[in-house]
């Protein structure tokens, strides 16, 4: 696995990406839905091909379900084919949390949401040029804000494109 994460420190996008408090990741866990805390919460992943974002082509960005803090742009989605949503790089540095998984007897690399924890896909070193590298996320793990909507902002941290 040569999927190594970005070498430039967190925070350099301007969001805040330190952890939700305590009070706030309870709020929040307690309005996601059974497969929403399956996916997010204990690193379940979706059935192929059922997403529903997997053929979302519109201009936006897509943020985390659990956090609001934006993962990927959709310029960098593509189709890989999977049956998941694929995108070629994160929306910035320090947004997306890097961790070895070796469950299931493969080696892996998970994606989680930089700030707050929660389950996203994993990456693998087989994607488009110029990045190389496929990430494979779970439709459920994320939410869908076309360019003209104001992002969500659950922890009220007031951060703007
Ligand atoms: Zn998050």
């Amino acid at each position: 696995m040569n999927a190594n994460p970005p070498q430039t420190p967190p925070g350099k996008s301007g969001f805040d990406l330190s952890p939700p408090s305590a009070q706030q990741r309870q709020a929040l866990e307690a309005d996601l839905s059974a497969e929403e805390r399956r996916v997010l919460l204990n690193h379940g992943t979706e059935a192929a091909f059922c997403g529903g974002l997997l053929d979302n082509k519109e201009a936006g960005v897509y943020v985390c379900r659990l956090c609001g803090l934006p993962l990927f742009s959709a310029e960098a989605k593509f189709n890989s084919g999977t049956g998941w949503p694929s995108f070629t790089g994160p929306f910035a540095e320090g947004h997306l949390a890097w961790i070895a998984d070796r469950s299931y007897g493969m080696e892996r690399t998970e994606i989680r949401c930089g700030r707050c924890g929660s389950h996203q896909g994993h990456v693998f070193p087989d994607g488009p040029a110029p990045s190389r590298l496929r990430f494979c996320i779970n439709s459920v793990s994320l939410q869908f804000v076309p360019k003209s909507q104001p992002l969500p902002d659950p922890l009220g941290r007031g951060d703007k494109l």
